[in-house]
């Protein structure tokens, strides 16, 4: 294209929450193309999901361009006026409520939807349902985060900044996190880190690219974290390593937390992980004596029944070596989705209005309902993993998702069919006719975030603006526009609002984004600023608990290791875990609609250990069936030694041979998130 026929639209990639940042390419009202600029978390690099995927699907011939409406009698759609279909939609949630109370009531916000989408659906839950039933998809991925963070630091949120942890730094400890496929822009930063003389610890139970980089690679045993937390506590303690200024200044629970890990000592840390003694040793001196070191932890860490533990021992091992509070160091999520962060930020949770207040505390309590007019419930909601055993127990009877596709993403996929097919009244708002759309009762077209104006926050509490770059032909709507609308049809005075002026009205209640608007983003160096920024003068904040931990003192939370809820036995001999590869971004929603993607990684595939290939008598490629206690699918066999003997791995992209059918809805007693890191399977070749 001539650089004159094209307009350029900076925005924010939809994908991961590295929050790149680039150039959408515009002609004739048609995306053409995106190019990576100088953002403050990308530096101008891009993956290929942000060149090559962020576009192609916004135009794709797949969108859905009317609200649909099913007969329950023959399961077909058919096409219905926004008249039609909203007023059904809001009349039949509000005979819901009348028979049997907003509690019955529920909805979930998009993690991938801008701030101020996710900002609407958490106040029209609470405000026109009546309940806190509201969540979002970080449930199932960093609710464990952000509840482990906030217990034991006082704020559920990455510590540092992206740049500050990729540069300079003596080490990085990179625990369960796979950042050249599921973050590839921090992947690319933490390799070129290594190459200029950073020192890397991989603890993964399986090869991953950086692995060939590090010094040192923990190859635990799937579900062995905490295990190996407090080995590295123990040496610590044993090494005379630990910050002890620190940890009388500015810790609580140290006493406590030491009794525990006197158990664990190299060895018995060795047998339970599966890893050498020695590698634990020299991982915990290297992470101890270096002077810049974050600790960067994924999935890996959270996906399990003991996923808020997990979490807070990352804090336990950051703060026992005074590796909090400053440069290159920290405890630091990467946050999955684009806009994960946000969904929690803006309060789509079911304890926490946005800037995580509670729901419970009167007086904040009493703050949003003089703001938003309505008397509000006082008692926390239902997690989205406790909505689908609710929906089978007839407790839960209206569910409004908007932009999510728990169908493909949430575990054991039966029990999620079940609830949804369970509910007397199912909405999905979407782009695309996706899995869990199909089984609504309603569907309503919304518009992607290049047909937008908005903002996201990136993993590391940045919020920047996602742009309007086109208007597509065809009768969707505005998310905001839709929900707006819909309040008002269930009886509250909502008037449509611009993007600008919702997170206006979100700021005025959240305290730690009171000093942020678009007016001020604009203006900002970066064009992005990061929370807390309590005022219009106040800088934003890249470095948190810098002095002072946001909870005061920091707390050690003494937890021991227990295995996962489900391990190998002799009708399920093998260890199922799952992860993201670098072509695809969740269900395929967007990645999949991208033909050079699709051609490269376009089906679902099994990593199996060689030596239990040999055993099975499976070959590379071949066609294997997989069962666990929960469903059985048929995928590809890859053969290799990427997982130990007797684990494997899938990723979870794909609808067809979905690892979902599988994995275990098990459920952690703190942030309620599911075990996805460790199930047990069996695998026939067919
Ligand atoms: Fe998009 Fe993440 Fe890739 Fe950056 S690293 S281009 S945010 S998918």
């Amino acid at each position: 294209y001539r650089s004159w026929e094209i307009q350029r639209v900076r925005t924010t990639c939809p994908h991961c929450a590295v929050g790149c940042q680039y150039d959408l390419l515009v002609k004739d009202n048609k995306l053409v193309g995106a190019e990576g600029v100088d953002g403050p978390s990308n530096g101008g690099r891009l993956c290929v999901k942000g060149r090559f995927g962020s576009y192609k699907f916004v135009m794709s011939g797949d969108r859905l361009t009317d609200p649909l409406i099913k007969d329950r009698a023959t399961g077909k759609f058919r096409k219905a006026s926004w008249d039609e279909a909203l007023d059904l939609v809001a009349s039949k949630f509000m005979t819901l409520k009348r028979q049997y109370g907003g509690d019955s009531l529920a909805g979930f916000a998009c993690s991938r939807s801008p701030n101020e989408d996710i900002y609407m659906v958490q106040k029209m839950v609470r405000t026109c349902f009546g309940t806190n039933n509201t969540d979002n998809c970080a449930r199932v991925c960093h609710s464990a985060s952000v509840e482990g963070l906030a217990r034991t630091l006082g704020s559920g949120a990455m510590t540092n900044p992206i740049y500050d942890i990729t540069h300079d730094v003596d080490a990085i400890l990179l625990v369960g996190s796979n950042p050249e496929e599921a973050h590839p822009v921090i992947g690319m930063q933490i390799r070129e880190a290594v190459r200029n003389g950073t020192k890397l610890i991989v603890v993964d139970p399986r090869d991953i690219g950086l692995t060939k980089q590090a010094d040192i690679h923990l190859k635990l045993r799937p579900g062995t974290n905490i295990a190996f937390a407090n080995g590295m506590c123990h040496i610590f303690i044993k090494e005379g390593l630990i910050d002890e200024k620190f940890i009388a200044e500015h810790t609580e629970g140290f006493k406590e937390l030491k009794k525990i890990v006197k158990d664990y000592t190299p060895e018995y840390v060795a047998e339970i992980c599966g890893i050498d003694a020695d590698d634990l040793r020299a991982a915990a001196r290297i992470y101890a004596t270096a002077k810049k070191a974050p600790i960067i932890y994924c999935l890996g860490v959270t996906e399990h029944s003991t996923g808020t533990e997990g979490v807070m021992s990352m804090s336990n091992m950051a703060m026992m070596v005074g590796k909090i509070g400053r440069e290159g160091c920290g405890v630091n999520p990467l946050r999955g989705q684009n806009n994960v962060q946000g969904a929690c930020d803006m309060g789509a949770s079911p304890n926490q209005y946005p800037g995580y207040q509670s729901v419970k505390d009167p007086e904040i309590r009493a703050k949003f309902e003089k703001a938003w007019g309505v008397k509000l419930p006082a008692h926390i909601g239902l997690h989205a993993t406790d909505v689908f055993p609710a929906a089978i127990k007839g407790k839960i009877k209206g569910l409004y998702i908007c932009g999510e596709d728990p169908v493909v993403t949430d575990p054991d996929t039966n029990h999620v069919i079940n609830a949804l097919k369970s509910l007397d009244f199912l909405v999905v708002q979407e782009l695309f006719m996706t899995e869990t759309a199909l089984l609504a009762d309603v569907v309503l077209p919304g518009r992607s975030y290049a047909e937008k104006d908005g903002t996201f926050s990136n993993t590391e509490r940045r919020v920047q603006r996602v742009r309007k770059a086109i208007t597509l032909p065809g009768n969707s709507r505005l998310d905001t526009d839709i929900i707006c609308e819909l309040m008002r049809r269930m009886g509250y005075n909502q008037p449509n609002l611009t993007a600008s002026e919702i997170f206006d009205e979100m700021a005025s209640v959240t305290p730690s984004f009171r000093g942020i608007s678009y007016e001020r983003l604009e203006k900002e160096p970066t064009q992005s600023l990061q929370w807390p920024c309590t005022d219009q003068y106040h800088p934003g904040t890249p470095i948190m608990h810098v002095g002072k931990f946001a909870r005061g003192l920091g707390l050690f939370y003494p937890t021991v290791y227990t295995p996962a809820k489900e391990l190998p036995d002799a009708q399920y001999p093998m260890m199922l875990t799952t992860g993201r590869i670098l072509y695809h971004y969740n269900t395929r929603a967007m990645t999949g609609r991208t033909e050079g993607l699709m051609e490269i990684a376009g089906h679902s595939f099994i990593e199996i250990n060689s030596a239990d290939a040999k055993r099975l008598n499976i070959e590379n490629g071949e066609r294997v069936r997989v069962t666990s206690r929960r469903g059985t699918i048929t995928t590809e066999a890859r053969v290799s030694d990427k997982t130990n003997e007797g684990e494997t791995w899938m990723p979870f992209h794909f609808a067809d041979g979905n690892c979902n059918w599988l994995t275990n809805a098990a459920l952690d007693q703190f942030a309620r998130i599911p075990e996805y890191k460790v199930c047990a399977c069996r695998i026939e070749k067919l």
